[in-house]
């Protein structure tokens, strides 16, 4: 059976007046006196220093142990570890799986860095250190089977006070150059 043949519908055109077009708009420029964008923390213009102070190589990187929550960084025991920046140190301690260890609190930013397995500490709690300053020493104590530098990052508010660590391996690189 064939189809019905659909009717032939007479094509209307829209003939309604469009109003014309706007003149396009200007591109919008930013005001020059806006403000610079929020350059963050990390980029306030202090001095940072690489944590250890010699030869080092990085580790196979944090991903790849559970509940690893910093970067490995392989160095002789003894070499001198210094203050990423100008800070305050929040704690020493010594336990089974850190070894000795430090926790610099950097009140600009409520950022903490954290050094663990460290031969020997030069500062104490309470105390200002300057960018640079010696803390310590590069060490193999608690839960580590080779002289390093496990190296933690915690955000505000700091280091189980709140913050949450982070991979510390970009600051690192932009510090260590190497
Ligand atoms: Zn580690």
């Amino acid at each position: 059976m064939r189809a019905a043949l659909s009717r032939t519908v007479p094509v209307v055109a829209a003939l309604a007046a469009v109003a014309p077009a706007p003149a396009p708009a200007q591109p919008v420029d930013p005001p020059a006196d806006e403000p610079p964008p929020n350059v963050g923390a990390e980029r306030d213009g202090a001095t940072r220093v690489f944590p250890i102070d010699g030869p080092h190589t990085y580790s196979d990187g944090s991903g790849d142990r559970p509940h690893h929550e910093g970067q490995d960084v392989l160095a002789a025991c003894g070499m001198p570890l210094r203050a990423v920046k100008d800070m305050t140190v929040r704690r020493v301690a010594t336990e089974a799986a850190a070894g000795r260890y430090l926790v610099l609190h950097d009140s600009s930013s409520g950022a903490d860095y954290v050094y663990m397995h460290m031969s020997a500490i030069d500062v104490a709690a309470g105390e200002h250190v300057d960018a640079g300053q010696r803390v310590g020493a590069v060490g193999q104590t608690g839960d580590a089977t080779a002289c390093h530098l496990h190296f933690e990052t915690w955000t505000a508010p700091g280091w189980y006070a709140g913050g949450s660590p982070h991979d510390p391996m970009a600051l690192l690189r932009s510090l260590g150059d190497s």
